[in-house]
């Protein structure tokens, strides 16, 4: 399974794919924004993004990426964020992570993603 982690912290995304490598999950490529997001997201199974970013944000990419796959999409929020996960609902997300979180919390919500939706093809 190919997983994207779109994030323009380097930080955060070193944490959220050591989380996923010790999950079992090394099939994973990073992106810096919305825009390297697209261009990184051929044959993407699952995709963990975070909303505030240049370039193009979390919003932005939702949309367009959802012009072409149902693949599951998880935002990467702050406790602060309600309002952006409203909005990200009604743009297409499926599930949403509150910073700052555990390797647990993403492996489950991998888990759960998988029951509902299933990996397959569109
Ligand atoms: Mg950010």
């Amino acid at each position: 399974m190919k997983i994207l982690v779109v994030d323009d912290s380097a930080v955060m995304r070193k944490i959220m794919i050591k989380a996923l490598n010790e999950g079992g999950y090394t099939d994973v490529v990073e992106a810096a924004n919305g825009l390297e997001a697209l261009e990184k997201s051929a044959g993407v199974d699952l995709v963990f993004t975070d909303w505030n970013m240049p370039v193009m944000d979390g919003l932005a990419f939702v949309k367009e990426f959802r012009k072409t796959t149902q693949k599951p999409i998880v935002i990467i929020t702050t406790e602060g964020g309600k309002k952006e996960v409203l909005e990200a609902m009604k743009s297409g997300i499926n599930d949403y992570i509150v910073k700052p979180f555990s390797a647990n919390v993403i492996l489950s919500k991998i888990e759960s993603l998988l029951q509902k939706s299933g990996c397959g093809p569109d």
